[in-house]
């Protein structure tokens, strides 16, 4: 006979997307559970991102494992999540030569990931977007989209709340607190009131993206996490209908994504020792501006209304130069393995596959549990993010 869902308690920590889908995962499967999140929601790398809904194609031909996890889950949420989404596409454009040249790799990586491509002439792809380079070469369209990341976070945390989650912001794990051979719990300090309180745990899942090695490192346990930062440039206008990417490997300043009232270009890559207070090196926002007027010149003539970075929690043994070469795919710890069963981490990814992290990690709580409770977030529809604060 499998065991009850409701008779354990379920800690997560950090309410950015991967937190906020785990919660939902796990309430859904009826485990109790508590979010403890030291800021806002989103407040970390989630709320500073591109907001792109990836297709996948922009890892086509160097990461076929995350392009694969990308568009899986860009056509999950389009059904789960079908109010919070802009679905506008995206079009890959070749500047130049070289890029007109990656083309034929680029198509063969989405058919074998399964991404729909649409290849256009120059012409077309001037037609759908006026304020594209005249000079392109041709582009090709792709199911992108663009998400509102604490909008998306809410979605999760709505549904979580609803089946019975309990989320608690401005909570920061400072101990994690270990019986003899398993979890006790968490002490958690109130970062308005410096209060602290002991929450009991039979399980925890450390979901604080980049900040996920400093807090296994409270456990005595160790995350292969390296924080990796990248830089996002804010335009007060929206200069395109569609997300803009070039039709190239992954590199610096190579996506446009219209969100809200804005254009987020972005982004470049660098190693950081931690997430927070990261500083911004010279020449990296005049370098967006510059290489994101290649796709779109207009770029040139709006002055940028916001800069900031963030970093992504990325999974490497070893500092690989400035991360690209880094795969965006997750992975899933379990710290049994380090003499502390009952603690997990899930690290990695995208906030675009978020859902799939939280199936895994939530598939390995049922396992350890011995709860017989099969994962139903594919299907299950999302309460709106206005339900959140009802
Ligand atoms: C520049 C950039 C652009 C990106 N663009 C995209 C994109 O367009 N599309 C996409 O899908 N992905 C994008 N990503 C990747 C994506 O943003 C991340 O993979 C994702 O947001 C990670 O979510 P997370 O919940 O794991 O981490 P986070 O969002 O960082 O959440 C972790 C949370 O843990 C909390 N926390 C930390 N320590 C503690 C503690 N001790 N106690 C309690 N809480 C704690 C933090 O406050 C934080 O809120 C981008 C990343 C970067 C850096």
């Amino acid at each position: 006979m499998s065991a009850a869902s409701q008779d354990f308690h379920v800690m997560v920590i950090g309410a950015g997307s991967t937190g906020a889908a785990t919660a939902h995962d796990l309430a859904l499967r009826g485990f109790r559970v508590t979010v403890v999140e030291r800021g806002e929601v989103a407040s970390g790398t989630t709320g500073r991102n591109h907001c792109l809904l990836h297709s996948g194609a922009r890892y086509a031909v160097n990461d076929p494992t995350a392009a694969q996890e990308c568009i899986e889950e860009n056509l999950v949420l389009r059904r789960i999540m079908a109010g919070g989404l802009e679905l506008n596409d995206g079009l890959m454009v070749a500047v130049d030569e070289r890029d007109e040249a990656f083309e034929p790799a680029f198509l063969q990586g989405c058919a074998a990931a399964g991404i729909p491509a649409r290849p256009l002439t120059a012409r077309q792809a001037l037609a759908l977007e006026p304020n594209l380079n005249p000079a392109i070469r041709g582009a090709v369209r792709v199911p992108d989209g663009v998400f509102e990341p604490f909008r998306f976070c809410l979605h999760f945390l709505a549904t979580a709340q609803a089946n019975g989650a309990a989320i608690k912001t401005y909570s920061e794990v400072v101990e994690i607190e270990r019986g003899p051979g398993a979890i006790k719990g968490v002490a958690v300090r109130d970062t308005r009131t410096g209060k602290v309180e002991h929450i009991g745990a039979d399980i925890v899942i450390n979901a604080a993206g980049p900040w996920s090695g400093k807090v296994a490192a409270l456990a005595g346990c160790d995350v292969p996490v390296l924080p990796t930062a990248g830089v996002m440039v804010s335009i007060p206008q929206r200069l395109s209908r569609m997300v803009i990417n070039r039709l190239c490997l992954p590199g610096d300043g190579d996506i446009i994504v219209p969100q809200r009232l804005t254009s987020l270009l972005g982004t470049s890559s660098w190693p950081v020792d931690g997430a927070d207070a990261i500083d911004i090196p010279a020449g990296h926002v005049q370098r967006m501006l510059d290489l994101t007027a290649q796709m779109l010149p207009a770029v040139k003539s709006c002055p940028p209304r916001g800069v900031w970075a963030a970093a992504r929690p990325l999974i490497g043994s070893a500092r690989l130069g400035d991360g690209r070469g880094l795969s965006r795919t997750f992975e899933c710890f379990d710290h049994a393995r380090e003499g502390l069963p009952g603690f997990l981490t899930i690290t990695g990814g995208k906030t675009v596959t978020a859902r799939v992290m939280a199936e895994k990690v939530v598939d390995l709580v049922c396992a350890r549990t011995g709860v017989a409770a099969a994962c139903r977030t594919r299907e299950v529809p999302l309460r709106s993010y206005r339900e959140f604060y009802r």
